[in-house]
């Protein structure tokens, strides 16, 4: 990258398709964490009382303030992630406006109080209620892929759920991080509910080191374990989004044409730095050589290039170690017997951390492009006999985050995806499951666990409270003392007539039963 120096107390926005420095923006202080948490608390119990139709209606004019901001906003993510402006248009902006749209309009009534009805007998005499209490103040921590749809997907349902906020973002993307905190400055969220903080692990540990209410962590396994531990700690629950490594099963029957063109661009788009992307391709042999040639065609065609180059397709990877990884991975695989059929080089001659999309074949379990989170532009092809063996592959794997079959039998396909170990399985589509808003999101094993996105992501922002009201409040309950012989036959014959099958059997021991609740009142 280029040598421009910088002080320590400032961040470097690096724009990766040149390696150039465009600005520098202020680093947050790990000694400023507990303060700034110390003020959320103050504003937070402030915003827990703004009725919930009120916070949501500010939600709505956060997602106004995020269209009229939509070219600055463009123009941002791509100097800082490198992705094409058409992705950050689809992915960050689509993902920011429509988290902001579903839950300004559909917050209220995800998160109304809720009746419980009871079904035992006895405990119809009582009247329960749920309710959804803030948490208080949630830390979220950030990736730098996604710099606008990951933080905003979390913030929104946070705030709406009345929670104040505290995000550290990566520190790869300061510019949208300063753009976030802008956003909600600007749509009038009182000062101190959500705050920015820009840095690096040491800002994130801080952060935890600060005791939030829960953790949202959004990031690599290796990070999310030292999350997990300082988490746990303090007994602070969190929620982790971690890597994964998608299977995508191609059945014999999937229409190639359009699976070829989801397989390609599931492998490359946001140059293959997504949680969400193919990582691990699996075809049925009677249509791999075809499927294969219309991968390799489609691939060979794709612009390489800066993202804000209108005509790009394919923007560079986040920063040059990564070119290295992919370098090193492909090395691997070739050596253990994988064959690449086009791309698998470096391009400095655009730019220090362009990679050539790449197919390879052959691949199998003992290759580290088959266990290892890639997160480039590789698109990693193994032929299998069958569906079982598809399937059987594609759970050998520590993460779990999402899959997806390619079938034009859609009962097959659904059938598959039961079988499936994911979070989320598509059937006939890729990655664009993040995109639906009410649509949880998230993993098992080593994708982490918990959800964000969705009713299960806005219920991880609450603290959930059962009120219960009983409804004979003048009548002492029969089990509270004065045991004897005769309070336990009338257990027994409670016990027989609430669980013995049977209406007759019940019946018969109502009366003994009735008999224990009405003790003292003359039955
Ligand atoms: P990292 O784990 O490197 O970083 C994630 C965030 O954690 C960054 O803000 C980072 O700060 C911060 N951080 C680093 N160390 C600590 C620490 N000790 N305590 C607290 N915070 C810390 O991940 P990347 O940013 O490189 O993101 C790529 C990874 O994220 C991939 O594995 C990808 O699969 C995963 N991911 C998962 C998603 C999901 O939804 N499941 C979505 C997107 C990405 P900084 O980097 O600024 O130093």
């Amino acid at each position: 990258m280029v040598a421009t120096p910088f002080t320590l107390e400032v961040l470097p926005s690096i724009d990766p398709a040149t390696g150039k420095v465009c600005g520098s923006f202020e680093r947050t202080s790990p000694l400023l964490a507990p303060k700034f948490l110390l003020k959320a608390r103050e504003v937070q119990s402030a915003w827990a009382r703004v009725p919930l139709k009120e916070r949501c209606a500010r939600i709505g004019l956060l997602k106004h303030k995020i269209l009229e901001a939509k070219d600055s906003l463009v123009d941002a993510i791509v100097r800082e992630s490198g992705k094409p402006r058409i992705e950050a248009k689809f992915a960050d902006i689509f993902v920011a406006l429509d988290t902001a749209d579903y839950f300004s309009k559909r917050g209220p009534a995800l998160l109304q109080p809720e009746r419980i009805p009871h079904h035992n007998t006895a405990a119809k005499m009582k009247s329960g209620a749920l309710f959804y209490e803030p948490l208080g103040v949630v830390a979220i921590i950030s990736s730098w892929n996604y710099p606008l749809a990951i933080p905003l997907s979390q913030i929104i349902p946070a705030v709406a759920a009345g929670n104040a906020v505290l995000c550290k973002t990566s520190d790869f993307t300061p510019e949208c991080g300063s753009l976030i905190a802008k956003l909600f400055r600007e749509a009038g969220f009182p000062e101190g509910l959500v705050t920015l903080l820009q840095g690096s692990g040491d800002v994130g540990q801080a952060l935890i080191d600060a005791r939030p209410d829960k953790v949202f962590f959004t990031g690599s396994v290796f990070t999310g374990r030292q999350v997990a531990e300082a988490c746990a700690r303090q007994l602070i629950p969190s929620v982790l989004e971690l890597g994964g490594k998608d299977a995508m099963v191609v059945l014999s029957d999937a229409d190639l044409d359009v699976t070829s063109s989801g397989a390609v661009w599931g492998s490359y788009t946001n140059c293959g730095q997504v949680c969400l992307s193919v990582e691990r391709l699996f075809v049925e042999s009677s249509i791999s050589e075809e499927f294969t040639r219309l991968c390799m065609e489609k691939t060979q065609k794709l612009r390489l290039g800066p993202g804000n180059n209108p005509q790009s397709e394919i923007g560079p990877l986040i920063r040059p170690q990564h070119v290295q990884r992919m370098k090193e991975l492909i090395a691997d695989a070739v050596q253990c017997g994988a064959k690449v059929l086009c791309g698998g080089r470096p391009r400095p001659d655009l730019g220090p951390c362009f990679f050539e999309p790449t197919v390879i074949t052959g691949v199998d379990s003992s290759m580290r492009l088959f266990h290892e989170e890639t997160f480039g532009p590789v698109l990693a092809i193994q032929v299998v006999r069958d569906a079982e063996e598809a399937i059987c592959l594609a759970n050998d794997s520590e993460f779990a985050l999402a899959a997806s079959v390619w079938t034009r039998d859609v009962s097959r396909g659904r059938a598959i995806a039961q079988r499936l170990r994911a979070g989320t399985v598509m059937v006939n589509d890729l990655i664009s499951g993040f995109a639906i808003a009410e649509a949880p999101h998230g993993g098992r094993g080593a994708s982490g666990w918990g959800r964000t996105h969705g009713r299960a992501g806005l219920l991880e922002m609450v603290h959930l409270k059962y009120v219960d009201v009983d409804r004979l409040p003048g009548m002492e309950k029969p089990w509270w003392y004065r045991y004897g012989g005769e309070l336990e036959k009338a257990a027994d014959a409670f016990l027989r007539f609430e669980f013995a099958g049977g209406i007759a059997a019940r019946l018969q021991n109502a009366r003994e039963a009735l008999r224990t609740v009405f003790r003292d009142h003359g039955f």
